[in-house]
């Protein structure tokens, strides 16, 4: 199973919210959007990565499971 946490860019509103609690794998680029750094997808990232989609006050981050 592959684990992906990805940004909506379209809902999105640069809060920066999900950086501030996941700062070692989420960092913002000029404009406060987050870049998502590939290693925020492995296995011992769960309980951050679900924390931060609880926190994003636009919705727009998610969980992507695929095979
Ligand atoms: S917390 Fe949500 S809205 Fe804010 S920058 Fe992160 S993904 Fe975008």
């Amino acid at each position: 199973m592959i684990v992906r946490l990805r940004v909506n860019p379209i809902t999105c509103e640069a809060h920066g919210m999900c950086a501030e609690l996941f700062p070692e794998w989420i960092e913002l680029d000029d404009w406060g959007y987050p870049i998502i750094r590939p290693a925020a997808n492995d296995p011992e990232h769960e309980e951050h990565r679900k924390r931060a989609v609880a926190a994003c006050p636009a919705l727009a981050l998610r969980i992507i499971h695929s095979q």
